[in-house]
This record gives structure tokens, C-alpha cells and sequence, in this order.
């Protein structure tokens, strides 16, 4: 067990930053390839001195305006890491310096940034997750309360926090899990918590306390390999916290990969397996910022019986649909962007891929000549699993009292608290 209360995490991204300034040429190329800058309103900047800037902000200084504009605006598409000719992980120097940067722009103490809404979502997470799941099926996340182990499992399925708020999604990559004989244990929630909260704050010292602790959770499973849902996750434990776990305890507990990745390597085992023709022409609403991902998501679309892939030629930018939020508009515009190809497509189906684009556009098929699903909805279908999509369900409802109407008896019979659960319909679907 590493010792998570040690002091000076705070060095050791110092550290990272050190090593970073020592190989950057201070070129601009990761610059001039993100997505962000024009719409950030930052075409005029220069890409040598705004990425000076962000190597000033990651060794302790304060960067130029522009590149903490910058660094304010990164929604970790990527794009930056393959411009990279030093083979930085730029995109870990980006947020890196946005972390220095929301450090030096507050005097008060770090915490209370993130803990506002760190709190609203472990409160969204467990009363949608138990509003959505009868105690048996929580039980099969085996989450609240596990079962002793003789053996180490093969794999931990890591589901992060925000994808319980969406649980259709977790079901059924556990459906397809099970159908493959793999001895697997669930792991996650706030509990179990990647730590991008407070890395996105700049509170480095709370982040790795968290997050190693969450380490060490996710590995006394005993598995070697971990498999994430969230691209968030993938992101914050496999580029910052595992590296400096290792930087500082001198070993990898395990290895961190893609749930789905995984699953197309399984593409072969799953094919026969099919049950069902899906007739469906399917366009993908994607994010860049795993491309091991969109490549398994076509790997495993390939063997459905019936499903035929329609490329649609739209911007793919950021992690997930919250990534964009700090450019609202952009954001709109590239939704709006897609969802119009979509239609001129004439495509039966945009899938989502991600749990946080899927909260996000779910219902906006409402009306339209397509549905709007989540991949794993697909493969099920394929593989004769099905579980209702009850977020979209309640989405699609125009009044939250019509929501707990529905929800009543669950609610009662879960003991949940009715403001509670008031609230957070309410922050999730809006006063409709
Ligand atoms: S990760 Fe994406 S948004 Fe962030 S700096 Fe790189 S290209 Fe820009
Ligand atoms: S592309 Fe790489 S070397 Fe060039 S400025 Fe960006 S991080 Fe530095």
C-alpha cells in the first residue's frame, strides 16, 4: 500500500514540469494543431511564445495571457500529442499549466473549488444509479458490498463515477463480460474517484492523495489489468496519476486500458456469438480523444449482422460532451454541425459512445428521422442483451413531477429521500 498521506505531491508535478521545459523546443506545433484556438479567439496569438508561455506557467511562473487563455480551453481531444515532434504528452502539459495557472489566480484555498462540485456529483451518482437499480442489480455491480475473492479476478472493470448515471451502459458492457466467461470485479464510483477534480483545480496535492488512493484500491484486486469506461479516467489515471505513482513508489500496479479496446481484441470470440441482425445504418457521434477507441468501436460494429457504418465528415474535438462547456458556443455550433449531417445522412441511428455525450444528446433524436443510442445498446441488441436506457427515458419527460410520479414506489422502496432525489432531477433534466 503506497503512503498516501506523505507530503510534497505538490514537487512532484513541479518535477514533471522541470522535465517537460528541459525537452521542449518551445516550437508551437502542438499550438497550431488544437481545435481550441480558434474558437477561444486565440487565431492571432503567436504558437512559439503562447507555448513558452505554457512552459513559463509549468515551471512556476505566469505564462502570458494568452497562454493561460489557453490552458483555460483545453478539452483533451489529443490533437496536440501527435504534433508533438519531441513526443511530449502535451496534453498533460496543457492541463498541467492550467492547473498552475487556477493556482496562482487564487489566493483562497484550493479546496473549496472542487469540492462544490465534486459533492453535487457523488450526489447525482448514487441517487440516479439507485433510482435506476433494484438492490439485485447493484449487487451485481458488487460495488457496495463485495464478495470475499479465493482467487484475483482476470480483469477490474473501472467505471469511474459518471457513467452509474447512465447504468443501461455499465450493464451491458458487464452482459457482454459475462457472455465471454471473463472473472471480472467492478470497481469505481465517488468512492473510487480518478482525482480530475482536483487536478482540474490545481489542488496537485489533494489529486494524488485521492487518486493513489484509488490506485491502491483498484489493485488489491490482485488483477494486472484494469479497464476503464471513462476517456476522463483513461486520461487522468493512465497520463498523470499512474506515471507519477511510479515517478514516486517505483512500480505500475497494473495496467490501465480502454474497456473497449479490449472488447474489439475479443472481436473474433464475439463474432459467432451473435444472436441477432441489427438493421441499422449507424452513424457515430465520436470524441478524439482515444483513437485506440474509435478504432475498436468500428472493429466491433463490423461483426453485428445488419449494422452498416455511415462516415459522417464533422470536427471530432474533446473528451466528451462537458469537455466543450467552456466554449458554449462552438459547442452548439458543433452539435448543431452534426446533427444536420446526420439527417442528410439518412442514417436509422447516431450512437453515442461515451456516458457524458450520451447524457448530453440522448433525447435530441426526439422528433427527428434517427434514433440516438449508445454503442453498447447496439452490441447488445446484436448479442440478444437489452437493458432500458431510463436516463433517456426521464429526459424525454417534460416535467420532473411527472418523473417522480413514475419513480414514486422506486423511490419509497429504495428509501430514497424525495428532496433529494427532487434536486438532483432537477439539476440533471432542468425545471421543464
Ligand atoms: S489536448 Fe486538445 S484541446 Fe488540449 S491543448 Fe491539446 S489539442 Fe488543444
Ligand atoms: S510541440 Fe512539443 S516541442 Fe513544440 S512547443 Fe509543443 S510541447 Fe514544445
Amino acid at each position: 500500500m503506497a503512503e498516501t498521506k506523505a507530503a510534497g505531491y505538490l514537487q512532484d508535478f513541479r518535477a514533471r514540469g522541470d522535465a517537460i521545459a528541459a525537452d521542449c523546443t518551445r516550437c508551437g506545433a502542438c499550438f497550431r494543431a488544437c481545435p481550441m484556438v480558434a474558437p477561444a479567439g486565440l487565431s492571432e496569438a503567436d504558437p512559439e511564445k503562447t507555448a513558452a508561455g505554457i512552459v513559463d506557467l509549468v515551471t512556476g511562473g505566469a505564462g502570458t495571457a494568452e497562454a493561460v487563455r489557453w490552458a483555460s480551453v483545453c478539452s483533451g481531444s489529443g490533437h496536440c500529442i501527435k504534433a508533438c515532434p519531441e513526443g511530449i504528452n502535451t496534453r498533460f502539459m496543457v492541463q498541467l499549466a492550467r492547473g498552475f495557472a487556477r493556482r496562482r489566480r487564487g489566493e483562497a484555498p484550493l479546496k473549496p473549488a472542487w469540492r462544490e462540485s465534486f459533492q453535487a456529483m457523488s450526489r447525482s451518482v448514487r441517487t440516479l444509479s439507485r433510482l435506476q437499480m433494484p438492490p439485485e442489480v447493484l449487487a451485481r455491480l458488487r460495488m457496495y458490498k463485495k464478495a470475499p475473492r479465493e482467487h484475483p479476478p482476470q480483469i477490474v472493470f473501472y467505471t469511474g463515477c459518471n457513467v452509474l448515471r447512465t447504468p443501461h451502459i455499465v450493464l451491458l458492457c458487464l452482459d457482454v463480460l459475462d457472455l465471454l466467461a471473463i472473472d471480472y470485479e467492478v470497481m469505481g464510483g465517488p468512492g473510487e474517484c480518478c482525482g480530475v477534480y482536483q487536478f482540474r483545480e490545481g489542488d496537485f496535492d489533494n489529486n494524488a492523495r485521492i487518486a493513489y488512493a484509488s490506485i491502491d484500491g483498484l489493485a488489491s484486486a490482485g488483477a494486472s489489468t484494469v479497464l476503464s469506461w471513462c476517456p476522463s479516467c483513461q486520461v487522468q489515471l493512465g497520463e498523470v496519476s499512474l506515471p507519477g505513482y511510479e515517478a514516486r513508489f517505483g512500480r505500475r500496479p497494473f495496467d490501465l486500458n480502454p474497456f473497449l479496446v479490449f472488447l474489439a481484441e475479443k472481436a473474433d470470440a464475439l463474432a459467432p456469438l451473435m444472436r441477432r441482425r441489427v438493421e441499422k445504418r449507424v452513424a457515430l457521434h465520436e470524441r478524439p480523444v482515444l483513437p485506440a477507441v474509435q478504432a475498436a468501436v468500428r472493429r466491433l460494429l463490423a461483426i453485428i449482422p445488419g449494422v452498416e457504418l455511415v462516415e459522417i465528415d464533422v470536427p471530432r474535438v474533446g473528451t466528451q460532451a462537458n469537455s466543450l462547456s467552456v466554449l458554449p458556443a462552438f459547442k452548439r455550433e458543433l452539435r448543431e454541425r452534426e446533427l444536420a449531417a446526420v439527417a442528410a445522412a439518412g442514417v436509422t441511428t447516431l450512437a453515442t459512445i461515451y456516458h457524458a455525450c450520451h447524457r448530453e444528446i440522448c433525447d435530441a433524436g426526439d422528433g427527428k428521422s434517427f434514433e440516438i443510442v449508445n454503442f453498447m445498446e447496439i452490441l447488445g441488441e446484436g448479442l440478444g442483451f437489452a437493458a432500458e436506457d431510463l436516463y433517456k427515458r426521464w429526459k424525454l419527460m417534460r416535467e420532473i413531477d411527472e418523473i417522480i410520479a413514475e419513480t414514486s414506489a422506486l423511490i419509497a422502496e429504495r428509501g430514497l429521500d424525495l428532496e433529494t432525489v427532487r434536486d438532483v432531477l432537477l439539476a440533471e433534466f432542468g425545471a421543464r
